[in-house]
C-alpha cells in the first residue's frame, strides 16, 4: 500500500516577519528539550514514500542542530519481504513477530544492516546532517538471547518464531559517543547472543529498550495507521497500562501493534518522559509532535 504524499504546503504568501514569528514559537520547545535524546522508530510506509523520507531526513537534521539529540532506530518489513519473494520464500508471523529461520535470519541481516540502514544514513546526510549506521553487534550494543513468546490470549501456549531475539542488555556507550560528537546514531534491530549468534528484534522493542537506557526525553514511534485505534478505528489519543491490557486481551490491539505497545509501555514505566505512536504517513510528522503544542498520534501513560 502507498500512500500519495499530499500537496506540499504553499508557504509562497508568508512574508519574511511571519517567518521570523513562526520560528520564533518555536523557541520554548527548543529551550524545553536542548540537549535531551529522543529515539525515533522508523517504520512503516514513512521509510517507503520518498517525499516523506525527504521530511522525515530534514526533521532529524533540524532537531539535531537546534541542540536535541536524535537516535534513530529503524524497521524494515516491506523490505525484508520484498527480498523474501524475490528468493521465492514466504514471510509468516505469529503476534506481529517474523518467524525466522537461518536463511531468513541472513536476509533480516542483509536488508536491514546493508540496505535500510544505509539508505536511511545517505537520506540524513544528504539533508545536510551526519549519521553512523551501527548494528546491536557494533560497540557490543544488544545482547540477546531468544524469544520466548506466550500466546496473548492462553499463556500455557508457547510459540516458537526461530531466530527472534529478546534484548537481554543493551549498551549505549557507542551511541553516547557518537551522539557527544555531533553524529545521529542509526541502529538496526540485531542482536547477537552468547555464541555470537545473531537475532532478529523487533525494531520497536530495540527503540524502547534502547530509549530505557539512554534515559531518553521522548520514545516517538513512527507508524503507518494514526496511533492506536479502538474496535470501531476510532483513534485512542491517551493509553493507561490497565486500557492496554483489556485492547490486547479482547484481540483489538493485534499484529505489529503488540510489541509496538508492549515496549511504549516498558519505556514509559521506566521514565522515559513522553512516549508517543504517531502517524509518519504525516509530512513532517517528527516536527509536527517535538515542536507543536497539539497532541497527535497515541500518548502511552506509565500509570
Ligand atoms: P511498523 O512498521 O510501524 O512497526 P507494524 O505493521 O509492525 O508497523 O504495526 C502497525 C500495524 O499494527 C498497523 O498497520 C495495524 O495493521 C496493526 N494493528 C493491530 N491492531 C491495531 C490497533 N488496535 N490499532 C492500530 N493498529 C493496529
Ligand atoms: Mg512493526
Amino acid at each position: 500500500m502507498t500512500i500519495p504524499h499530499p500537496n506540499p504546503v504553499d508557504l509562497s504568501h508568508i512574508q519574511p516577519r511571519e517567518r521570523a514569528e513562526i520560528l520564533a514559537q518555536a523557541l520554548p520547545y527548543i529551550r524545553k528539550y536542548h540537549g535531551k535524546t529522543m529515539v525515533i522508530k522508523y517504520g512503516g510506509n514513512a521509510m517507503t514514500d520518498p517525499a516523506l523520507q525527504q521530511d522525515f531526513a530534514e526533521d532529524v537534521v533540524l532537531l539535531k542542530l537546534v541542540g536535541i539529540n536524535p537516535v534513530v532506530v529503524h524497521g524494515g518489513g516491506p523490505q525484508i519481504e520484498t527480498l523474501l519473494q524475490r528468493l521465492g520464500k514466504k514471510g509468516e508471523f505469529i503476534q506481529g513477530m517474523r518467524v525466522t529461520d537461518a536463511e531468513t535470519m541472513e536476509v533480516v541481516e542483509w536488508v536491514l544492516g546493508g540496505q535500510v540502514q544505509q539508505d536511511i544514513v545517505g537520506l540524513i546526510n544528504a539533508a545536510g546532517g551526519k549519521a553512523v549506521g551501527l548494528t546491536g553487534r557494533d560497540g557490543a550494543m544488544i545482547r540477546a538471547r531468544k524469544l520466548r513468546m506466550t500466546d496473548t490470549q492462553n499463556p500455557d501456549l508457547e510459540h516458537d518464531v526461530g531466530q527472534v531475539g529478546d534484548v537481554v542488555s543493551i549498551d549505549p556507550s557507542a551511541v553516547k559517543a557518537l551522539q557527544d560528537d555531533a553524529f545521529i546514531p542509526v541502529v538496526s534491530p540485531i542482536g547477537f547472543g552468547e555464541n555470537n549468534e545473531s537475532y532478529n528484534i523487533n525494531a520497536d522493542v530495540v527503540a524502547a529498550k534502547l530509549a530505557t537506557v539512554l534515559q531518553a526525553e521522548k520514545l516517538l514511534m513512527l507508524t503507518n495507521i494514526p496511533g492506536v485505534l479502538d474496535r470501531d478505528g476510532k483513534l485512542l489519543v491517551e493509553l493507561t497500562p490497565r486500557r492496554i491490557d483489556e485492547l490486547v486481551a479482547d484481540g483489538t490491539i493485534s499484529g505489529g501493534m503488540i510489541p509496538k505497545i508492549s515496549g511504549a509501555l516498558d519505556a514509559a514505566k521506566s521514565g522515559v518522559t513522553a512516549v508517543h505512536i504517531l502517524d509518519g504517513r504525516v509530512p513532517h510528522a517528527l516536527l509536527l509532535e517535538v515542536l507543536g503544542d497539539q497532541p497527535f498520534g497515541t500518548m502511552i501513560r506509565s500509570h
